[in-house]
């Protein structure tokens, strides 16, 4: 069994609540939540973050960026909007080491900090 808890929630050996899923992406609810909506969208295939990122992600990474517009759609957030974060490493509070895209919504953002 894999030591990454998201390949782990991908294979479904451990649990989720599956908010999305095509042949390349699956979304899911964050067990912590930061804001009203917060879910996680994560390629199926382990990258373990944009620092590790090759030219032949390109297209997998953009995946994952359509599946947010589908959350985004479904959830009928288009109009009023949502953020869609990827935090890198240390400095950039990265805990997971498995890319992940974070969908939060309902409430108004702040800058970036
Ligand atoms: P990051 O700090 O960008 O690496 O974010 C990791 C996120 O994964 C955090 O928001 C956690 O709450 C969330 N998380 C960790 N384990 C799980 C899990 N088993 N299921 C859902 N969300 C998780
Ligand atoms: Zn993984």
């Amino acid at each position: 069994m894999t030591d990454c808890v998201f390949c782990r929630i991908v294979a479904r050996e451990s649990p989720a609540d599956i908010e999305y899923e095509d042949d390349a992406v699956v979304a899911f609810r964050d067990i912590y939540p930061k804001a009203p909506v917060h879910v996680l969208i994560v390629p199926k295939r382990h990258i373990a973050s944009l620092a590790e990122l090759a030219a032949g992600d390109a297209e997998l990474m953009g995946r994952c960026l359509l599946a947010a517009r589908a959350i985004g759609e479904a959830k009928g957030l288009a109009e009023r909007g949502y953020r869609v974060t990827v935090n890198t490493g240390p400095e950039g509070g990265q805990v997971v080491y498995h890319v992940h895209f974070h969908f939060t919504a309902g409430r108004r953002a702040g800058s970036p900090r």
